[in-house]
């Protein structure tokens, strides 16, 4: 994407699994390990349906894919803990998303982390991420509706008083490309385990690799 000189987004707000880390590979191994406890084995189609979903949500899906009436407690709690553990020391950067969020920093662009991950997960990410990188973070237990409702990014958007429609929000899932249609945002998709197709006002790429801010800046408006 051509340079077009200074103009810049208000904002640009990051998803986190699957396009800042490569945590989906975590989630991975914590729900199919779930499904194993459970009696059972994750079905590519729901783990699919999961991606860049909240942990009730992904839980109610392996449950039902499974057919088993298990604790929903219970099998998030095993989640958190697999993940937590996992996160500790696991955790890797996307391709191109660490220098991303490097040039976004040094062009004085604020930028928020706006996550399905429940807050205590996220903290331990921020811990790879870099806490200074973010002005904003909005966790997927701090919304009344998580994505793929629009609510996230709008939350973001609020936090760091900017107009939603100013924003650049990048995406590796549908679902979390749905909500930050939802909410307004010029929309980077870069898919990580499911395809997504381009469509107006949605870029599509392969990767974050050699991406500036200028490149963000030069995303078609919503
Ligand atoms: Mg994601």
């Amino acid at each position: 994407m051509p340079d077009r000189g200074p103009a810049r987004p208000a904002a640009v707000l990051f998803d986190m699994d699957g396009t800042l880390l490569d945590s989906e590979k975590i989630w991975d191994v914590a729900l199919h390990e779930l499904a194993r406890e459970l009696g059972g084995t994750l079905s590519r189609a729901a783990r699919e349906a999961m991606v860049g979903s909240s942990m009730g949500r992904s839980v109610a899906l392996l449950h039902e894919d499974l057919g088993v009436e298990a604790d929903p407690a219970r099998s998030a709690d095993f989640l958190s803990t697999r993940t937590t553990e996992l996160f500790r020391t696991d955790l890797e950067w996307r391709p191109g998303a660490r220098e991303l969020l490097a040039d976004v920093h040094a062009a004085g662009v604020p930028a928020a982390l706006v996550t399905s991950t429940h807050r205590a997960l996220t903290e331990i990410a921020l811990d790879t991420l870099g806490r200074g990188f973010f002005t904003a973070t909005v966790c997927g237990d701090e919304v009344a509706r998580p994505k793929p409702a629009g609510d996230p990014y709008l939350r973001a958007a609020e936090l760091l008083g900017v107009g939603v429609t100013g924003c650049v929000a990048i995406e590796d899932s549908p679902l979390g490309v749905t909500s930050a249609e939802a909410a307004g945002c010029v929309v980077l998709a870069v898919p990580s385990e499911v395809p997504i197709a381009p469509a107006p006002g949605r870029a599509v790429r392969d990767s974050l690799v050699g991406l500036s801010v200028a490149d963000l800046a030069a995303l078609p408006p919503a």
